[in-house]
């Protein structure tokens, strides 16, 4: 058979080279792609997501490009910019070809769910951190550490976000747009202080002839940190693991288990001294504030010369070593 435009010998009644000058094998149309312009989200099929516009643009491409069936794609190359740039190479009637399309770009501005459940002060708990004693700046720190880290990588999630967040007098009140972000958050705090998380909920409303609730999870920090000297089973222990409740007894240092433990020295009251003298049963100690010259039980692994931590309770004094 030959070409009817070119007479060149050909399988069909038009050759590859005249069929290409007169046919698109690939078309795509103008790609319209939605983005939150609050958080930067793109939706990609009908979902928010943490993408780029790269992403996004191909995603929506491949719904918006027509190709010939026999040409048969073997590279795909996309760029974005001013304009979408789209390169595609492969076969067609056993020619190599590449195909080059330009397209327009338009970006279409929406508020993602999450962006204005978070604009409307939606939430659906509250967690609040709490102590029976004053939170530390660092603790603190730490919680607000935790509590960014789950909500960064839930990103997707379209409740994961703080709606607000209270200091109050008892501790910090985090308004979460999410319960099971909420819960989340709580179970981090615990497993990194120990403490204990109590759940309560209250009803805020009927929608959809359901009830509405608001969950609160209560976290509640250890009263004791590392360091702290508490009484338990009257005897007077330095906290060495305040998550896995434990200590070490005074004089003998011996690890114990913490039980109803309460909190007779905050670790900041605690002074240093040096042992100036040493017989059987007892030690004496320097204070280095002050330079007065107490006296304590004897601890066996301390000899004259080692630097101690010392503190006194009901008019007794202990001192135990600098490193525990
Ligand atoms: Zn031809
Ligand atoms: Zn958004």
């Amino acid at each position: 058979m030959k070409c009817v435009v070119c007479g060149k010998n050909s399988e069909r009644s038009l050759c590859v080279d005249c069929y290409l000058k007169k046919n698109r094998i690939v078309e795509i149309e103008d790609v319209e792609v939605t983005v939150c312009p609050r958080c930067g989200m793109f939706r990609v099929s009908g979902k928010w997501k943490s993408v780029d516009l790269l992403e996004a643009v191909s995603s929506e491409v491949e719904k918006k490009l027509r190709v010939h069936p026999d040409f048969k794609v073997e590279r795909v190359e996309l760029k974005v910019g001013e304009k979408g740039e789209l390169l595609l190479g492969g076969s067609f009637w056993n020619k190599d070809v590449e195909e080059f399309l330009e397209f327009e770009i338009k970006l279409k501005k929406v508020l993602c769910e999450k962006c204005s459940r978070e604009a409307g002060g939606y939430y659906e708990c509250i967690v609040q951190l709490r102590a029976d004693r004053e939170l530390e700046k660092s603790e603190i720190d730490e919680v607000n550490r935790i509590v960014l880290e789950t909500i960064e990588k839930a990103k997707e999630d379209t409740k994961a976000f703080i709606s607000k967040v209270v200091e109050r007098r008892e501790g910090i009140d985090y308004y979460i747009g999410g319960r099971n972000i909420g819960r989340k958050i709580s179970k981090s705090i615990v497993e990194k202080f120990g403490g204990k998380i109590t759940e309560s909920k209250k009803i805020a409303g009927r929608k959809d002839g359901r009830d509405i609730y608001r969950f609160t999870y209560s976290v509640r920090l250890p009263a004791y940190r590392k360091g702290d000297i508490v009484s338990s089973e009257n005897k007077i222990v330095v906290v060495t693991n305040p998550k896995l409740k434990k200590g070490l007894t005074l004089p003998e240092l011996k690890n114990v288990n913490l039980k109803d433990a309460r909190v007779v020295v905050r670790r900041e009251n605690i002074e240093e001294g040096i042992i100036v003298n040493c017989d059987k049963y007892g030690m004496e100690v320097m204070r280095l504030s002050t330079g007065e010259v107490v006296t304590v039980e004897r601890i066996k692994e301390l000899k004259v010369g080692d630097r101690v931590k010392i503190f006194e309770v009901e008019k007794k004094h202990y001192a135990f070593p600098e490193k525990l």
